[in-house]
């Protein structure tokens, strides 16, 4: 069956699969570093090394291969590059499109390393960069210098739930000569595709909501044409950050239940957000599904469905938001996200403990506010959790 016909969750669950002579319903995994060539002992007709097909791991794998066939057809590309972590995609995607004196034009409330990468590193060789609210796109725009080769996006970004307009965005890039990237780790695949609102790269951290099941971390791009997919894995392949085929086995496990975990941990997101805007400990919670999100509507236009994630602002600022950390018993305190298990966590007292309160207000939260990834655990439960956890606050 011609698999463009096919939706979403027919091709999660088939997607990147050609059954071999085994009849194997899944992926195999070809744990091997290495690739026999065929020589003339072996009936091949070129010398040694001269046909196609696989040569080493670190320059493809088909168990990789068949992982990133997957998430280049949910995504809309021409193909996907897997890597080792999320930050093994960033780090090819600035490397490959990053050159001396160049730069580039980021979200403000990026993930957080992904900041760091440009901003500690790449500025010694010269790269510059600007991150600015891209909520609102003519900051973008007025950021654009004439040397400017990136436009760098996360949306919905890293805690604090801002909205991008990416076919805006893409517009802004393009009319200055560049490209445009979209970091889509919070949407994942099931909700978002940039490539169709004019993105060039899409990439993801598949540690969180793609493989979801908080054992593996790993990252994928997946580029709108071919040339600049060849030029992110000539990179790619530099810097040594491929996936490994036990990893790309993990992971494929994990993307074929991705339409059904986010679409259950979405239903329970709604619930918990609208019972947190009506406790009275909170001041305010950011979710793109309520009406009081600012950027909602454009959530609505952009997205298939508003997602997992949620924050919210305690009354009682960095103490209030310590407690609470003290206080949960189902929801387990820790980093990442997108998994089957509720993740909280307060970036003031934790992930952004090391910035300063002025550029963790700038980057668009405060001291109170508390990030929560909703699980596929009943959203009963997880109320209760919450609601015996804000009494000691
Ligand atoms: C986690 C994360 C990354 C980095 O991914 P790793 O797999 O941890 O390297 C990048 N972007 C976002 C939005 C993330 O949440």
């Amino acid at each position: 069956m011609k698999s463009a016909k096919l939706g979403m969750n027919s091709k999660l669950v088939h997607g990147g699969h050609h059954p071999d002579g085994s009849g194997a319903v899944t992926v195999p995994i070809y744990q091997t570093s290495t690739f026999q060539f065929k020589n003339a002992a072996h009936g091949a007709s070129l010398f040694a090394g001269e046909e196609g097909g696989y040569i080493y791991t670190r320059l493809g794998n088909p168990t990789v291969h068949a992982l990133e066939e997957a998430v280049a057809e949910l995504e809309g590309g021409v193909g996907a590059i897997a890597t080792a972590s999320g930050m093994g995609a960033v780090s090819t995607v600035y490397m490959t499109l990053l050159d001396e004196g160049s730069h580039m034009v980021g979200t403000a409330s990026v993930y957080g390393p992904s900041r760091v990468f440009v901003e500690k590193h790449l500025s010694r060789f010269g790269v510059e960069a600007t991150f600015v609210d891209t909520t609102n796109v003519d900051n973008i725009r007025n950021a654009m210098r004439p040397h400017t080769k990136l436009v760098y996006v996360e949306s919905p970004s890293n805690p604090a739930m801002q909205v991008t307009d990416i076919a805006a965005a893409a517009q802004v890039a393009h009319e200055h000569g560049c490209l445009l990237a979209v970091d889509n780790t919070f949407a994942s695949p099931y909700l978002q595709q940039p490539l169709a609102l004019g993105a060039d790269i899409v990439l993801h951290s598949v540690t969180k909501f793609i493989n979801g099941h908080a054992d593996v971390v790993g990252g994928i791009l997946v580029a709108r044409d071919k040339e600049i997919l060849g030029r992110l894995h000539d990179v790619m392949i530099n810097l040594g950050s491929n996936m490994d085929p036990h990893q790309a086995y993990l992971v494929l496990r994990g993307l074929r239940t991705l339409g059904i975990r986010v679409e259950r941990a979405q239903q329970g997101a709604e619930k918990i957000a609208r019972w947190l805007e009506a406790h009275p400990k909170v001041a305010s919670v950011r979710y793109i599904g309520l009406s009081s999100h600012p950027q909602h509507d454009l959530a609505s236009r952009q997205m298939s469905g508003f997602g997992a994630m949620l924050a919210f602002e305690l009354k009682g600022g960095l103490d209030a938001g310590r407690t609470l950390m003290d206080s949960v018993r189902l929801a387990t305190l820790a980093v990442s996200l997108g998994g089957v298990e509720t993740l909280i966590e307060h970036p003031a007292s934790m992930t952004h403990a090391g910035m300063s309160r002025e550029d963790r207000e700038a980057a668009g939260f405060s001291d109170g506010l508390v990030r929560y990834s909703v699980g596929i655990e009943d959203a009963d439960d997880l109320i209760a959790d919450l609601d015996q956890a804000l009494a000691e606050v």
